[in-house]
């Protein structure tokens, strides 16, 4: 028997008449290049999206058309992350952080038609230009420079669309709406295409306050992650189905900007990578009576939260660090480390052990983990690779020529990570596959060592790679930088590591440097770090 539900589908436009509905007066607030703040309502961004929606089906984009943008947080992005998909077409943030060479590539091989440039992105999107076929370039501009011939003005292009003709688009919740590239850690970056029902499930699992981050329309949200990498977590999509107050950095993303920003907007919620974190921390350090905060919320993912980082924010600002992991290819939240109410009322110190974890899984990610004896077993020991399924996790990629390896054959994604599942289903990331140090038969989790390595008070960062060992197989070994004004050693480092870890852990060598390479999305480069090595010892091969 069927039930008899409305068939109601779960399509970007739906959000977007919630909001209207509902939340036209709350605000959108941009730093802009200038530093300027620019604020307008949510009324206002749902009648401007309508205007770009229609210009843009006026110019002759079709349903599955790609539009491309190069921009940062900011509100006319927020525009496209609606109009786009409101009238079918697909939305395609590029990572500004890419070489101009990897971003040539993606735009061809998504086959964009429009790219939406940020003036000032101008420079870096010259350096593809004559790699690329877009139809047409549409500028959000700055300044009142003249624009060179072949760019269209955002504001100009967007008067020509009538918001009055406004059609939102009305097909299967199973269309694509948003692309977006993987950042090509390992070989060529990957298409990821959500759906307009993934986002919506997604949107709704980041709401749900048990396992997900409860952001409210209560919040003022600050996405420092950008809205290039995974949607900037989803937030844009989610806060904008809440009507939380939103509030985007632009392109100042030091420590000091984004600490005014929190303060003069009374920012309750960020997000962000650990590295961005503790650049404010230090700040905050500096002078902790300097900032008046409202944060109640800091979520962290990207790479794993060290405990520090955790303990310094709750003891010094009382800010609560949500820790959460996810993937491009899950859209991309897949866990979140909330308090369970039996550690509710335990010692802080407990509490912060828990956070470290990438804990439950969100509504919906099923997981499993297995390594070369089969599925693990849930006791927080055992080691494997992590294994989900769910309405917001890649099924393939988008026009893959190597599809090869990343899906089993019960169709479950392989992500990648090395994990233990405690017994009460917590996920905690020991590694990525290719960074764990396998010594002797051993595992050893290079993420661990370098989260106590920045427990110590004179590290700023540490990174840690598998060296090659003719006895062993692989060895750890530990790149450190300091903090400034600090003083240590490599012997003092890994004494201090001696009483935390089995001595097979210990690295075989600490070696200070000035700082740590970061990938296009602010984690640590490990692959630099592995050529360094390789560098400045060439009789090994790492
Ligand atoms: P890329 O694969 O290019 O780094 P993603 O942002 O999709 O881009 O990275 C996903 C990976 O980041 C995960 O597979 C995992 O290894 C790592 N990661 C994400 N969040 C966390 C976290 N909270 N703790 C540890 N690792 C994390």
């Amino acid at each position: 028997m069927k039930g008899l539900m409305m068939d109601y589908q779960l399509t970007l436009p739906t959000i977007l008449r919630r909001a209207e509905s509902l939340f036209g007066h709350k605000e959108i607030v941009s730093r802009l290049p200038d530093k300027g703040i620019h604020r307008y309502t949510y009324s206002e961004l749902i009648g401007r999206t309508k205007k770009l929606a229609e210009a843009l089906r006026a110019m002759g984009i079709q349903p599955g058309d790609r539009i491309a943008t190069l921009c940062w947080n900011h509100s006319q992005h927020l525009e496209c992350y609606f109009a786009v998909p409101c009238i079918g077409a697909v939305v395609h943030p590029l990572n500004i952080r890419l070489s101009p060479d990897d971003l040539g590539y993606i735009v061809n091989h998504a086959e964009d038609k429009v790219i939406i440039v940020d003036e000032v992105l101008l420079p870096l999107f010259e350096k593809f230009k004559g790699q690329v076929n877009v139809s047409r370039i549409i500028v959000i501009r700055h300044s009142a420079e003249p624009l060179a011939s072949g760019y269209d003005a955002y504001e100009e292009f967007l008067a020509g669309g009538d918001e009055l003709q406004f059609k939102p688009f009305e097909g299967d919740e199973n269309t694509a709406a948003f692309m977006c590239y993987t950042s090509g850690t390992t070989g060529k970056p990957k298409g990821v295409l959500y759906s307009h029902r993934s986002i919506v499930l997604h949107a709704m699992a980041f709401m749900a306050s048990c396992s997900g981050l409860g952001v409210s329309e209560r919040d003022v949200l600050l996405p420092v992650v950008p809205m290039f990498h995974a949607s900037a977590w989803g937030f844009p999509y989610s806060c904008t189905f809440v009507g939380s107050t939103q509030v985007f950095p632009g392109p100042y993303l030091d420590a000091e900007s984004l600490l005014q920003l929190f303060e003069s907007e009374k920012v309750t919620v960020t997000a962000g990578v650990p590295t961005v974190m503790m650049a404010i921390l230090n700040k905050l350090d500096e002078a902790p009576a300097h900032y008046k905060l409202y944060l109640r919320t800091m979520v962290i993912g990207g790479s794993s939260a060290p405990r520090f980082l955790v303990k310094s924010f709750d003891e010094r600002y009382g800010i609560q660090v949500l820790h959460s992991w996810g993937m491009t290819e899950l859209s991309p939240l897949g866990s979140t480390a909330v308090i369970p109410s039996e550690l509710q009322h335990a010692a802080k110190e407990q509490q912060y052990d828990y956070a470290m974890n990438q804990g439950l899984p969100a509504p919906f990610v099923e997981i499993r983990a297995r390594n070369e004896a089969g599925l693990i077993k849930w006791d927080g020991h055992e080691m494997g690779e992590l294994e989900v399924r769910g309405p917001w996790v890649v099924s393939s990629y988008y026009n893959d020529p190597e599809p090869t390896g990343k899906f089993t054959d019960d169709g479950w994604f392989k992500t990648g990570d090395i994990v233990t599942i405690g017994s009460n289903g917590c996920i905690a990331i020991k590694d990525r596959s290719k960074d764990v140090v396998k010594s002797g038969g051993e595992w050893i989790s290079s993420v661990a060592l370098e989260n106590a390595l920045m427990g110590h008070p004179s590290v700023l960062e540490a990174a840690v790679i598998a060296i090659p060992d003719a006895k062993w197989m692989e060895r750890p070994y530990a790149y450190v930088v300091l903090k400034k004004g600090k003083d240590s050693s490599p012997e003092e480092l890994k004494d201090f590591l001696a009483d935390k870890f089995a001595r097979f852990w210990i690295p075989e060598g600490v070696e200070l440097i000035d700082a740590i390479p970061k990938t296009s999305v602010g984690k640590f480069q490990k692959s630099a770090l592995r050529d360094l090595y390789a560098t400045r010892n060439p009789h090994t091969d790492v």
